[in-house]
């Protein structure tokens, strides 16, 4: 008799199961069920491994039917491997297409080495000093709102030197993981998206800054990012555009592994090649509210031209990005999420020799800068004024003159497009992925200034924890209170 595919797999469950329910508690059979899977798991990737074969989510539960909330980077990368694990998937999006609210015009970088979050030692000093100033890198507009000063001293929490570490240190191992992912995701499906792994340069102008990185640098190092400290001339022999600057360049630190490219082509091309394995895009959808019957979701309300409409499934996931916390809060659930809206300008380039190769960070202007194919894309900046998407001259100009300033004649400055989006930050810029208390109910939003980098990563981790699999990255999810 012949076995169906992974029936091996299924019968190692049943001895820990049978000796874990004699032990009398279902939390300890609960227990062995998981380490059970968890050696399968790995049995099966070593297995897989040894015989060339690329590595295969393992599934199992039955297919369950899942309906994922916004049509991100984020919730895009979701359907993808929810999908791959066998799932029925719909996304719904209030937008024409995907990927066109803060994951459209990002920086570009997918950058592990970025990890340290904006709430360090540091931090709440420079955000004094700049209250006031309307080109600050870091600007907080205080209002009266409840959210924000809520936020604001979670935040003020997060800057503590022992929250830092472990923000920075959750942050490269999902990086890790995730880059991972996406250098496999992009092998096994050929996905272009002006993609360039040419590594990213991170530059300092002042001395203060360039000894701080040095000691994260340590830190990230521990944590398998391969970053290495770099003098001002390695700087300028690695991306020789910077000599414009060669007068107060004081060092940078450089990270080969680290790469660059479009998220926004990336995401409707994961989108189309999602699309074409059958999941279903439900464009031009608002989603309204999450109808909750006792401990489960029974349905969402979506609107669309020809009206309301309820849509059930197993499962659903929160990828709204800033807007999750609209959705959330009538079931009770508060999540630390507020919008931090950054700018990017997007700009052909029309002299190629001086316009830079290597994606760069730079630390004064606190903006990346990423070479798009014929593009160069400048971004970055923090404002924390609410919802508000209004593009403020001010702050565009800014980065318009610094990107001049560094790369002179590279491009007309007269030709740039101006671009606003919302980040969906956490307090320590740490992403929520999981379950919620919710039992159907799973959480991928807040990933604030990483979510391309994060996207797949933490949408194989979803995929994982909603076939109750464990991820296979050391990670800090929600916890399951079901
Ligand atoms: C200036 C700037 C530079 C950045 N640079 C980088 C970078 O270099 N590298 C990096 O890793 N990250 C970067 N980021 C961060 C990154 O862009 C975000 O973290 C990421 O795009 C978030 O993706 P998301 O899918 O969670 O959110 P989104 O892309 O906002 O997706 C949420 C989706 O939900 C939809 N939606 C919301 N409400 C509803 C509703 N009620 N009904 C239906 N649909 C709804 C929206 O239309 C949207 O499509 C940058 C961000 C900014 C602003």
């Amino acid at each position: 008799m012949r076995l169906p595919p992974r029936a091996g797999a299924r019968l190692c469950l049943v001895g820990p199961c049978i000796v874990a329910s004699r032990l009398g508690s279902p939390i300890v059979a609960k227990r062995h069920v998981r380490v059970a899977r968890l050696a399968v798991e790995r049995l099966e990737s070593a297995g897989r491994a040894i015989l060339g074969l690329p590595s295969r989510p393992v599934f199992f539960g039955k297919q369950l039917k899942v309906i994922i909330l916004g049509a991100g980077v984020v919730g895009v990368a979701s359907a993808w491997y929810l999908a791959q694990a066998g799932h029925e998937v719909t996304v719904v999006e209030r937008q024409p297409g995907a990927g066109l609210e803060t994951s459209f015009a990002n920086g570009g970088q997918i950058s592990v080495s970025h990890a340290e979050p904006w709430a360090n030692p540091e931090a709440p000093a420079k955000i004094l000093r700049w209250l006031f100033r309307e080109d600050a890198p870091l600007l907080f507009r205080l209002r009266a709102d409840l959210q924000q000063w809520r936020w604001g001293l979670a935040f003020l929490r997060e800057c503590l030197p022992g929250r830092t570490r472990r923000n920075t240190t959750q942050l490269v191992h999902l990086g890790l993981y995730s880059r991972a992912e996406l250098t496999a995701l992009r092998r096994e499906t050929s996905i272009q998206n002006d993609h360039l792994e040419r590594g990213i340069l991170h530059f300092f102008t002042d001395r203060e800054s360039h000894e701080h990185a040095a000691r994260t640098a340590t830190l990230m190092r521990e944590h398998g990012c391969d970053l290495t400290m770099k003098t001002a001339a390695e700087a300028i022999a690695l991306e020789p555009a910077l000599n414009s600057i060669a007068d107060v360049l004081q060092g940078a630190t450089y990270t080969p592994s680290d790469q660059s490219g479009d998220a926004h082509l990336f995401t409707v091309r994961l989108a189309e090649l999602a699309a074409a394995k059958g999941v279903t895009f439900l464009y031009d959808n608002v989603v309204e509210g999450l109808e909750r019957t006792a401990d489960r979701i029974a349905s969402v309300r979506i609107r669309n031209a020809h009206g309301v409409q309820a849509l059930g499934a197993d499962a659903y996931v929160v990828a709204l990005g800033s807007y999750s916390p609209h959705l959330l809060r009538p079931l009770g659930l508060r999540v630390p999420i507020y919008p931090a809206k950054g700018y990017s300008i997007t700009v052909p380039i029309s002299d190629p020799a001086r316009a830079p190769h290597v994606s760069l960070i730079d630390e004064a202007m606190k903006v990346v800068v990423s070479r798009l194919g014929t593009r160069l894309r400048v971004a970055g900046t923090a404002e924390f004024t609410g919802y508000d998407l209004g593009i403020n001259r001010t702050r565009c100009e800014a980065i318009l003159k610094r990107a001049q300033h560094l790369f002179p004649g590279a491009f007309d400055p007269r030709l740039a497009e101006f671009w606003t989006g919302l980040r969906p930050a956490t307090p320590g810029n740490v992403p929520l992925i999981g379950r919620t208390s919710i039992a159907n109910l799973y959480l991928n939003s807040g990933h604030g200034t990483l979510g391309w980098t994060l996207a797949c990563g933490s949408g194989r981790a979803l995929a994982d924890i909603v076939s109750g699999r464990t991820p296979q990255v050391q990670f800090d999810f929600l916890r399951d209170e079901s």
